[in-house]
């Protein structure tokens, strides 16, 4: 399989190449040549496969040649080695927990996936590579596990000072090894920029193999897909579900599409957002006008210029009524992100996060106008001890930690203070 810019600007490369570079030479993203079939035998058959057995044979095209098989057979049960339940909230409505990686939110199978990959692409490469990162919570905490003793790389994790909460911290801080957590003083916007500007410095790339670790790279991106086909093995429904998804970057609804486009029987696709909504304002004027992003309690999703979208785009050829077919975007306040969350911990004892709210009132609205005994489930993003501000407050009780997360409590926070400086962040990794 090989993979064209959506700038059509930049020759085709493998696998290995798309992930090693990340994005193309043209500033393009990487989109597979083709979306494989699926054979009717493996839909059939799919409740009989394991999860490795499944993860392998779902990604092995996307893979090809880039990487023998019996290293991606490893690659794949290191990354999908925890559980995926899908959990019923009520008659019509469950919910998919992404959230029992080590690091308590979905982001750690694309994380797990790409770090294996790069370790294996860097085996016999004297050059380190470093992997620079920015994150407002979540992506950090993933990025270093999934790169925690990778031979030959080094991660450099820069986050806003006191804007992360404190699990989160502590996933970034004490990793110790070949991860660094550089405490940056000011926004989550200044340490984008400031990683931005890292990747277009001569003296820095004289020096450094530099990379990123964001969702726009195909080895984070695609295997997503896997729990999309995990809940499908536990669907007990003879209907196909509605499928919701909370948004920021559209990375993880992208990913279950291209699966719904491999075969994968789904009925729609929902794209909850926030108040960061110019996905839904695009599927009501058809007009894409990317905003600043606005800050919620969903804070993983406030994207005012969601990058893959465009990926999206491509599936459909651009154009919008047969995105419309498969997928329907909506705006969700922190209002009524806050009343669901209550609502559902009050009728059901189920405790959502944030995010996981906003895609259970955009799946509930929608059943509710639909009227056809559609069934459902939501994919719930993150744990909600990630979020204890907003969510212990609501349900008035304290959430304990879980037990993949308790042996953080007792670490200690390690971190390089920085001001919010590009010349600060320089000098650092030139040292
Ligand atoms: C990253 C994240 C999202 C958004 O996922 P995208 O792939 O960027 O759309 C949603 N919820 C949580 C908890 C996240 O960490």
């Amino acid at each position: 399989m090989n993979y064209y810019s959506l700038n059509h600007q930049s020759p085709r490369v493998s696998f290995a190449e798309a992930a090693v570079k990340g994005q193309a030479p043209d500033k393009g993203l990487y989109f597979p040549e083709l979306i494989p079939a699926l054979s009717k035998s493996f839909l059939k058959e799919i409740r009989k496969y394991s999860k490795d057995e499944l993860g392998f044979t779902v990604m092995k095209p996307y893979v090809g040649d880039s990487i023998p098989d019996a290293e991606l057979q490893r690659i794949v049960s290191e990354t999908v080695n925890f559980d995926f339940p899908l959990v019923k909230i009520n008659d019509s409505i469950a919910s998919l927990e992404l959230f029992h990686g080590p690091t308590l939110a979905f982001k750690d199978v694309g994380a797990r996936f790409m770090s294996r990959c790069l370790g294996y692409f860097n085996r016999n490469n004297n050059q380190h590579t470093t992997v620079l990162v920015a994150t407002s919570g979540d992506t950090g905490g993933a990025v270093a596990n999934g790169f925690l003793g990778v031979e030959g790389v080094n991660v450099v994790i820069l986050y806003p000072s006191g804007k992360v909460s404190p699990i989160q911290e502590l996933q970034l801080t004490t990793c110790g090894q070949n991860i660094t957590a550089l405490e940056v003083n000011g926004t989550f916007d200044d340490c984008q920029a400031m990683v931005k500007q890292a990747f277009t410095d001569a003296d820095l790339n004289a020096k450094l193999t530099l990379t990123s670790a964001n969702s726009i790279n195909v080895a984070r991106w695609l295997p997503q897909q896997l729990y999309y086909f995990f809940a499908y093995q536990q669907w007990q429904q003879a209907d196909a579900p509605v499928i919701s998804v909370p948004s920021g970057n559209f990375g993880n609804i992208c990913a279950g599409i291209i699966a719904h486009i491999s075969g994968l029987p789904v009925k729609h696709f929902i794209a909850a957002c926030n108040s960061n909504k110019v996905v839904p304002d695009f599927f009501t004027t058809g007009a894409y006008q990317p905003q600043p992003s606005v800050a919620t309690i969903s804070n993983a999703m406030d994207v005012g210029n969601p990058s893959n979208f465009i990926r999206i785009l491509e599936i459909f050829n651009n154009e919008l009524p047969s995105l419309k077919n498969v997928v329907s975007s909506v705006s969700i306040s922190d209002e009524t992100t806050k009343a669901t969350l209550q609502k559902v911990y009050e009728q059901s004892g189920y405790i959502l996060d944030p995010h996981g709210a906003v895609g259970y009132y955009a799946l509930e609205e929608y059943l509710k106008q639909k009227k056809n005994g559609d069934k459902g489930f939501i994919l719930e993003t993150a744990h909600p001890v990630k979020f204890p501000d907003v969510v212990e407050e609501i349900i008035g009780k304290k959430i304990p930690v879980p037990a993949s997360a308790q042996h953080l409590l007792g670490l200690k926070k390690e971190s390089v203070v920085l001001d919010a400086s590009f010349n600060q962040l320089k000098d650092w990794l030139m040292r």
